[in-house]
């Protein structure tokens, strides 16, 4: 059986034009996928009762299941779903006091950057997931909202590395952001890299408006090597190049995002050495405090720490910020829920 999500918007036309159906047909059942959250095609009462057999013969609407929903007070939420291959993978939904409504989603099947703190990593890459899969998780969270609410924004920020999947990636983004798919502004869309400049320059030619933001976490090649292995081979000046590259390209700012942890990247002299390494750029940083994942040494910074580190980036002329993690008390930092299913 196909998976509805994996056809393209051709394939869709040449599958109803081979059976003499018309072209319009496509177009209602996209809006029931995208617009009006069908779970399943017999829900699609502007189609005839034989299509809508015919299609539910031959197509999966959704090919993966929700094995664990979670939900944390401050609204977040959090979607494990299992896979046609048992695989699983997390979606989160944020919602914030500005009325955002962000989706983050995963790319890959645990992830090959091994991060010296993150939970995704511990336990290498299973997988890309395919387009159908990336799209279906934004799907899935959209079901979460009220009738009369969309989906403002998508962070593609969960587990994996989203350029090593581009070829998958790429084509679901075309589909969030398309008038007759999900419809989200290329603007609102934020991929975040542990630092492929090869995909990094990929992404700019392919002349889209997305965010990109790259996971720094230390200012010096020393540092980075223990904390984000995948440094070894390309080293942070080829990574400022090609963010540079992204900006001359797209004229997008580039956000630099750094995990705090504490005694490791805190110190007054790592906020000096951060600013003098983006002095000059139209760069935004955001500081996050490290979120604590069972099994992994890291600790917290103490509020003051953060502060003052913020502090000595934003005297070193740089646009920094202080940005929590959301949703801690489920699990929320990547790949906590996936490794405790025991995958
Ligand atoms: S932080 Fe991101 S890039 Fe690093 S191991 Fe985790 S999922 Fe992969």
């Amino acid at each position: 059986m196909l998976h509805l999500l994996e056809q393209t918007t051709e394939q869709l036309h040449a599958w109803f034009a081979d059976r003499g159906l018309p072209k319009y047909r496509v177009g209602q059942v996209r809006k029931w996928v995208f617009e009006r959250r069908a779970r399943e095609f017999q829900q699609m009462t502007d189609l005839p009762k034989a299509l809508r057999s015919r299609l539910a013969e031959e197509f999966q609407l959704f090919s993966s299941r929700v094995v664990q929903h979670r939900t944390a007070n401050d609204g977040t939420e959090k979607l494990l779903l299992e896979l046609a291959d048992k695989q699983h993978v997390e979606c989160v939904l944020l919602r914030d006091d500005r009325e955002h409504r962000t989706v983050c989603i995963s790319t890959q099947v645990g992830c090959a950057m091994g991060c010296a703190f993150c939970a995704s990593g511990l336990d290498g890459v299973v997988r890309n997931l395919t387009r159908g899969e990336i799209v279906e998780q934004m799907l899935r969270l959209q079901m979460l909202l009220g009738e009369d609410q969309r989906i403002s924004h998508v962070v593609v920020m969960g587990t994996g590395e989203p350029l090593a999947n581009l070829g998958e990636l790429l084509p679901a983004l075309e589909v969030t952001t398309a008038a007759d798919g999900l419809g989200i502004s290329a603007r609102r869309i934020t991929i975040s890299t542990v630092g492929l400049p090869k995909g990094i320059r990929r992404l700019a030619r392919a002349n889209c408006q997305y965010h990109l933001a790259v996971s720094l976490h230390a200012a010096d090649d020393a540092l980075r090597n223990r904390l984000v292995p995948a440094n070894r081979k390309v080293g942070i000046a080829s990574i400022l190049a090609a963010a540079d590259d992204y900006f001359d390209r797209t004229g997008r700012r580039v956000t630099f995002e750094y995990v705090l942890l504490a005694d490791v990247n805190d110190s007054s002299e790592d906020a000096r050495r951060l600013a003098d390494l983006l002095a000059g750029r139209p760069a935004l940083v955001n500081v996050i405090p490290y979120n604590p994942v069972p099994g992994l040494r890291y600790r917290t910074p103490a509020v003051g720490v953060t502060a003052r580190f913020v502090d000595v980036l934003s005297d070193g002329g740089l646009n920094a910020k202080i940005r929590h993690r959301k949703g801690e008390r489920i699990d929320a930092a990547c790949g906590q829920l996936r490794r405790r299913e025991g995958q």
